[in-house]
This record gives structure tokens, C-alpha cells and sequence, in this order.
């Protein structure tokens, strides 16, 4: 499958999920723009590192996703220094855990804002021109969580099931443009952001790390294994491909069995 000549848009690429998509998305040939947030240098390298593993262009844009200018900005920067933005990926989210009467109201708000409305942002920067050339991969980054709900996430599961509902409404959108749009939702996913929590919970309740990710983290998933970025990465790269041009308003499952329990 190649993407010569296509531009991928990825938000919150600078770390996990994000970085595989545009680091898989870069090896089939697809101009990027990067996102997230992070220390200057270890993003810069990570951007010159795409262009020289994969003989691709790279830009770096540090839109914040709590800002719709800047997210339209970022939009603007793929189409005016790269020619299009072709394939857009929603994917920057953030967590808080916490019981519904105990949540802080700025948590809410920030999850809602950076785990949804940018969503909703980007597409609508981005479909004018994956409109005007008849082509345009979408594909948001929702999680297991916009299908079934878990304790003290409210926010989270609230926005993940808010970006299953713009999905299914921007896929009758376009569907006549030669575009389509999908969620991807995965169930817990090995990352930083998850390897990190893993020795002070094990110190936390007195247990082995390897009992805090099979009985504590990889308690709702069936496999008891962690879902490999690489794995959403080649999901995320089938979604653009041709054989799956007919796939739209989906949302595609990738949580070792999580949610058919
Ligand atoms: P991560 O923390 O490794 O990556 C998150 C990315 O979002 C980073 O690049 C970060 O800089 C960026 N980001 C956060 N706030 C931002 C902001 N205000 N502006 C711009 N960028 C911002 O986490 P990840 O696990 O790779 O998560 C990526 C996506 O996958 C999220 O939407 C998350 O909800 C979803 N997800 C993750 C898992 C999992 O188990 N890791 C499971 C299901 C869904």
C-alpha cells in the first residue's frame, strides 16, 4: 500500500498511539504534520527522525487542542506548506479518574474540550478540501470506552461516546465525497502513559507488577494481554486504504475481546 502523495494529519503524535499512526503512515510514503505536546528537543528529534527513517516531509505544529484557532492553524499548515491535508487522525486524549460528585469542573471541561471538541475542530477544517478533491481519509482515536462505560471516568467515557456520535454524522456527511470516517477503539493499549502507573501501583497495593497489568489493569480484557500501538497503527493504515473505502460510520473494535463480554 503506498501514500505517496498524500498528506496525514495526526494529532497528539509526539507520544503512544499517535506517534506509531505517523511513524506507519510515514512508511508508506504520506507527508505529515505532527502534533502534541512535550519537551522541544526530544520532539524535534522524533520529527527529523520520520523524515530521515522514511525519505518523507515532517512538520511539527504545537497547536493545543483546547484552542480552535490553533487547531485550525494546524489544518491550514499541512495545506498550505505540504498541498492537502488527505488523511486526518483525532487522536490527542487525556484521562482523570475520579468520582462524578467529587470531579473537578476544569477536568471536565479540559477532557470534553481535548478529547472531543477538537475532534469536531479539525474535521471541520479539514473536510472542505478532502471535499473539493474527493478524497479524504478521517479516523478518530475513540477507545473502548466510547462503547461501554467504566467507574470514575466520566468525563472520558462521556467524550468518547460524544466522538462516536460525530463519527457516524460526519461519515452521511461525506460519504458521497470519496471520504470516509471510523473510529478506532481500543481497549487498554501498552504506552508510556500505562507502563509508567505500573511500579507505584504494584507498591500501592502490595503486589507484583505482573499482577497489577493482569488483575488490575487487564482486568475488563479477555486476552489479558495489552493491545501493541504498532496494532492500532495498522489498523489506523488499513482505514485509509482502498479496500476499505467502503468502511465508514464505524467504529472499529481493537480490545482483545473488552467489549463483547
Ligand atoms: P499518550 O499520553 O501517550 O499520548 C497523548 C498525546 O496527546 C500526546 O502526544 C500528547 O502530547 C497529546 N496531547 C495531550 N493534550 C494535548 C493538547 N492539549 N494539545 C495537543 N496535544 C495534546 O496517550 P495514548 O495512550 O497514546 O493516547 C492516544 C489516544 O488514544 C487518546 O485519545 C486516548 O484516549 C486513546 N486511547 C488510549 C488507550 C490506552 O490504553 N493507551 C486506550 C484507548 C484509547
Amino acid at each position: 500500500m503506498s501514500l505517496k502523495g498524500k498528506v496525514a494529519v495526526v494529532t497528539g503524535s509526539t507520544s503512544g498511539i499517535g506517534l506509531a499512526i505517523a511513524r506507519a503512515y510515514a512508511e508508506q510514503g504520506a507527508n505529515l504534520v505532527i502534533n502534541g505536546l512535550g519537551d522541544a528537543a526530544a520532539i524535534e528529534a522524533e520529527r527529523a527522525k520520520i523524515e530521515s527513517d522514511f525519505g518523507v516531509k515532517a512538520l511539527y505544529s504545537d497547536a493545543n487542542m483546547l484552542s480552535h484557532v490553533e487547531i485550525e492553524g494546524m489544518v491550514k499548515l499541512a495545506e498550505t506548506e505540504l498541498g492537502s491535508c488527505d488523511i486526518l487522525v483525532n487522536n490527542a486524549g487525556i484521562q482523570y479518574v475520579a468520582p462524578v460528585e467529587e470531579f473537578p469542573i476544569e477536568k471536565w471541561d479540559q477532557i470534553i474540550a481535548i478529547n472531543l471538541s477538537a475532534a469536531f475542530y479539525a474535521t471541520r477544517a479539514a473536510v472542505p478540501g478532502m471535499k473539493a478533491r474527493k478524497w479524504g481519509r478521517i479516523i478518530n482515536t475513540a477507545s473502548a470506552h466510547a462503547l461501554v462505560a467504566s467507574p470514575f471516568k466520566s468525563a472520558y467515557v462521556a467524550a468518547k461516546h460524544g466522538i462516536a456520535g460525530l463519527t457516524k454524522t460526519v461519515a452521511l456527511e461525506t460519504a458521497t465525497f470519496g471520504i470516509t470516517c471510523n473510529a478506532i477503539c481500543p481497549g487498554y493499549v501498552w504506552t508510556p502513559l500505562v507502563e509508567k502507573q505500573i511500579p507505584d501501583q504494584a507498591k500501592a497495593r502490595g503486589i507484583s507488577e505482573e499482577q497489577v497489568k493482569r488483575d488490575v489493569l487487564l482486568a475488563a480484557q479477555p486476552t489479558k494481554e495489552f493491545v501493541t500501538v504498532e496494532e492500532v497503527a495498522a489498523l489506523a493504515l488499513w482505514l485509509t486504504s482502498d479496500g476499505a473505502r467502503s468502511i465508514t460510520g464505524t467504529m472499529q473494535q481493537i480490545d482483545g475481546g473488552w467489549v463483547a463480554e
